[in-house]
């Protein structure tokens, strides 16, 4: 069984207080890990470490060389990709095939593509006229921000975290992460990697644990922290900002969403299908950009939803490393009670379940772990809970529209405002439905087709800011005017 350790000043600790939890696999139940829980201590100690290294190597370090580490750290993950992929696939119990096409290498990507973006980055300068007529010149330069807490949720752990931590160390800063309590394999692993690239002590940090009264609270609340950038659940970061407001530093919150797929009836009918069910299905629907609300024009709607239920009672459902495998389980039992009482009450709010609603008999080693059926709803008014809260799993709620005003009305009316999908061959009508979606991405006819270079955030309360190229740039450093009279 692995020991799994905070990563500290470039070293493996365990917990001074000697607490630690279980590592379980959601597959199968089965405890496959100790993981130690930092408290106070341990943030004290990472916090330390990333301010000290600020002052040495890191911080006077030449901008190319930094950047050359970053691409070492990419080539480490890529050189020991099977070893991240089964901490992972270990860790969430989602398929080889889906960690090794995303997780693992966007996980690479983000030092590479962050490194190259920000060296090619200008600031502005003004000449500014003055009464003797001389003038003066004002330029902007960038500093990193400082120490960066970064706070990482379970559905898409490295992907999500370099996401964070590939900018922050282009931009000179350094972190303390404290990753998902279901999730803490790779994390730990890229201690390793960062150590073997050259990245200097201090420079990245790990802390375990839990969220409040521990490892998370303990860091988003740490005076020395400069920002927090957290991804999660909407009312995990409202605790965030409550509980860290008396340190006035920056935040970015990627939250979460209940995101609407819009289906026109001249849409490719292929591509609408396939893109819903990956939107819908794909990691067992725990993705933050995943539909949950599926509106399709009536003309097609009976067409759409036959094609649909055959989509997800072809999905099979299995162990992560098994070839036939596209479905692994939800990451934890908590989770799956959670998901299971949505599916109960989607039926006591009167919808007709098209496909699913239960939990499928698992044979074997997997029979006590935390599997759904992938399931359908029609039926329901846009009032029900199940087309309102985020469940955060294997299933969506289809409704037939009538006319785009209403569709737009629909797809908006939801507290959250992350992504949508529409799906139509109709340029203008892509166009004039993507403007008037409060979304802060809009694809069409695709989904999960991610330029880094884009803005990646989401409106109303699906976050608070924006990452991604030059934003990510935003957050990650301070812009200082420098004012020169000449
Ligand atoms: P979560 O909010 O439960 O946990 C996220 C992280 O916050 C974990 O590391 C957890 O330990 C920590 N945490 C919890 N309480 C805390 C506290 N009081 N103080 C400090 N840290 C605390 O989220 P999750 O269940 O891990 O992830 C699923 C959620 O994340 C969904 O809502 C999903 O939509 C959202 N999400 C959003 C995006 C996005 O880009 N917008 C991406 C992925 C996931």
């Amino acid at each position: 069984m692995q020991e799994i350790k905070h990563f500290i000043n470039g070293e493996f600790v365990g917990s001074q207080s000697g607490k630690t939890f279980a590592n379980l696999n959601p597959a199968t139940n089965q405890h496959i890990g100790t993981v130690h829980e930092g408290g106070q201590i341990e943030v004290e100690q990472a916090v330390a470490a990333a301010r000290a290294a600020l002052k040495g190597p890191w911080g006077t370090m030449p901008l190319a060389e930094r950047m050359a580490i970053l691409h070492k750290v990419a080539d480490g993950i890529n050189a020991r990709f099977d070893e991240f992929l089964e901490a992972e696939c270990l860790d969430t119990g989602k398929p080889k095939s889906l960690a090794a096409h995303i997780d693992i290498p966007r996980g690479a990507a983000n030092f590479k593509v962050f490194a190259d973006l920000f060296k090619n980055v200008p600031t502005e300068s003004f000449m500014l006229d003055t009464p003797d007529g001389k003038g003066a010149l004002n330029y902007a330069v960038r500093k990193p921000k400082g120490v960066i807490a970064v706070i990482s949720p379970w559905n898409l752990p490295l992907l999500l975290m370099t996401w964070k931590v590939g900018p922050a160390l282009a931009c000179g800063n350094t972190v303390v992460v404290k990753p998902s309590e279901e999730t803490p394999r790779t994390t730990t692993l890229l201690g390793e990697v960062m150590n073997a690239a050259g990245v200097p002590k201090g420079v990245y940090n790990v802390v375990h644990g839990f969220g409040p009264n521990s490892a998370g609270e303990f860091l988003t609340t740490h005076p020395d922290v400069d920002g927090i950038t957290f991804t999660g659940e909407t009312r995990t970061g409202a605790a965030i900002i409550k509980a860290s407001s008396a340190h006035i530093r920056h935040v970015s919150f990627e939250l979460g969403g209940k995101n609407p797929g819009i289906v026109f009836a001249d849409c490719d009918l292929d591509k609408a299908i396939e893109g819903t069910m990956r939107s819908v299905f794909a990691n067992c629907g725990q993705v933050c950009l995943g539909t949950e609300r599926v509106y399709v024009e009536r003309p097609i709607f009976d067409e759409f939803v036959k094609r649909l239920k055959a989509g997800a009672e072809a999905l099979q459902m299995g162990a992560w490393d098994d070839a036939c495998t596209s479905m692994g389980p939800l990451i934890s039992q908590e989770h799956k009670q959670k998901v299971l009482s949505y599916y109960q009450k989607a039926v006591e709010e009167g919808a007709t379940v098209i496909t699913g609603g239960g939990v499928p008999m698992m044979s074997g080693a997997l029979a006590e772990g935390a599997w759904v059926q992938p399931t359908i709803w029609i039926g329901l008014p846009e009032t029900a809970s199940v087309v309102q809260e985020e469940i955060f799993g294997p299933c969506c709620h289809v409704q037939p529209f009538d006319s785009e005003e209403q569709v737009i009305e629909w797809a908006n009316a939801t507290r959250y405002g992350l992504a949508a999908a529409v799906w139509t061959e109709n340029s203008s009508r892509a166009h004039r439905v993507a403007g008037q979606l409060d979304a802060g991405i809009v694809w069409v006819n695709s989904w999960f087709l991610r330029d880094l270079r884009t803005p990646f955030g989401g409106m109303k309360h699906s976050g608070i800011g924006r990452e991604g190229g030059v934003h990510s740039l935003e957050f990650y450093t301070e812009l200082k005017n420098v004012c020169v009279k000449l």
